[in-house]
């Protein structure tokens, strides 16, 4: 088995690893676009040959999860290529992708592309010629987010893809390693954390939920922008509104996708039908008088919104990188949007140092492989 990770280990996101066995047989593990960096640096360009039209001989493209930076690039690799992704992930794509076809970003080609996705099951065994590969429900930012067990030549690799263990889900990520995997010969894991300021103690998903719900008490008036598809956030924030009382708006988009997501899961944390208003014009003298928090993002109707109610707070509740004047090139129109006053209520999709030391406890590796990173260093630290 041959292991060539083409970018990642000097990077946080935009990672491709290729894994090959002595059979020949080819898989890749995430497509992703890079992100910015801090520092302006440009990162390399994805050239992997066997990618190519014409040229292909990657055998599967296999995506852990469905963020940007692990599946961006799915339209720039040859059609013949089957790529797979998480069954739920995939209608959760589909749904962003749509949004994003509409408003003339991308081409109907994409959304034909993505309708060819081979969605996959957790635990499911998906055989590639020689190589097995078996997805593990993971906690991350994302919904139905995985790591991949990846076996061949007797070997076992374990892929994390991003995650943590501090969300709603945390929980269940030691247990299922201990069910699906055992010891691994080799361990490919993100440290994202480990290379951006240190939090001496994370704050969970839970701790969000009760602070969101002190602060939808107190306010009348709550205006919240995190991302659409952090669906743990979003049922954090759902919960603290309905606790508090509140109303909880969105808009149809947003609605669309937790209305899905109702109906694919059992856990009651994510049970949305019924308590969630679609914002309409018509709603604006219940809004007044109940108190509400709506789901905001830099648009015309949210802008409009807040301006009618003045007197209200608004929530940033994702990561802060993006409102840094580093990233101003990137992220300007969230810049002018997001006022100054803001209360920052977040915390991070990726695992702190002891999740990351727990997930190395739980399946033993030979070797461990930082991605997702730009310290892979601080991964000797675990040894202490
Ligand atoms: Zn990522
Ligand atoms: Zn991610």
């Amino acid at each position: 088995m041959e292991i060539t990770i083409h970018r990642g280990t000097h990077q946080i996101g935009g990672c491709v690893t290729e894994i090959e066995s002595s059979k020949g047989t080819k898989i890749i593990i995430d497509i992703g676009e890079n992100l910015p960096t801090e520092d302006g640096r440009k990162l390399p360009e994805l050239n992997v040959e066997g990618l190519k039209e014409g040229k292909e001989d990657i055998d599967a493209v296999f995506v852990t999860h469905y963020h940007g930076d692990h599946i961006g690039l799915f339209n720039k690799i040859s059609p013949k290529i089957p790529i797979y992704i998480g069954e739920i992930s995939k209608q959760i794509y589909m749904m962003v992708a749509k949004k994003l076809a509409s408003a003339g970003i991308i081409g109907e080609e994409d959304i034909e592309r993505i309708n060819k996705f081979i969605g996959y099951k957790i635990g499911e065994k998906i055989k590639i010629n020689d190589i097995i590969v078996t997805p593990i429900e993971v906690d991350h930012s994302a919904f139905d987010a995985h790591m991949l067990l990846i076996e061949c030549d007797g070997k076992k690799v374990l892929h994390t893809g991003d995650f943590r263990t501090h969300g709603q889900r945390g929980k269940a990520v030691i247990p299922a390693l201990e069910i699906y995997v055992g010891k691994v010969d080799c361990l490919i894991c993100e440290g994202t954390t480990l290379s951006r300021e240190k939090e001496t103690q994370i704050t969970t998903e839970f701790e969000i939920q009760k602070e969101a719900k002190e602060i939808f008490e107190k306010n009348m008036y709550s205006f919240v922008i995190c991302s659409s598809t952090n669906i743990d956030r979003i049922a954090a924030i759902h919960k603290g509104a309905i606790e508090a009382g509140r109303l909880f708006v969105c808009d149809e988009y947003q609605k669309e996708i937790l209305m899905y997501i109702d109906t694919v899961s059992r856990s009651t944390y994510y049970k949305f039908k019924g308590k969630v208003l679609n914002y309409a014009e018509n709603i604006k003298n219940l809004m007044k008088e109940k108190g509400f928090v709506m789901l905001v993002r830099p648009n015309y109707i949210s802008k409009k919104v807040m301006r009618e109610f003045k007197d209200s707070v608004f929530i940033y509740s994702q990561w802060k990188g993006y409102l840094s004047e580093k990233y101003k090139n990137d992220y300007e129109y969230l810049q002018s949007f997001v006022p100054r006053d803001y209360i920052y209520l977040h915390t991070s999709g990726h695992a702190d140092f002891e999740a990351i030391k727990k997930i190395c406890e739980a399946v033993k590796p030979q070797i461990i492989i930082p991605i997702h990173g730009e310290k892979p260093e601080e991964f000797n630290n675990m040894r202490t």
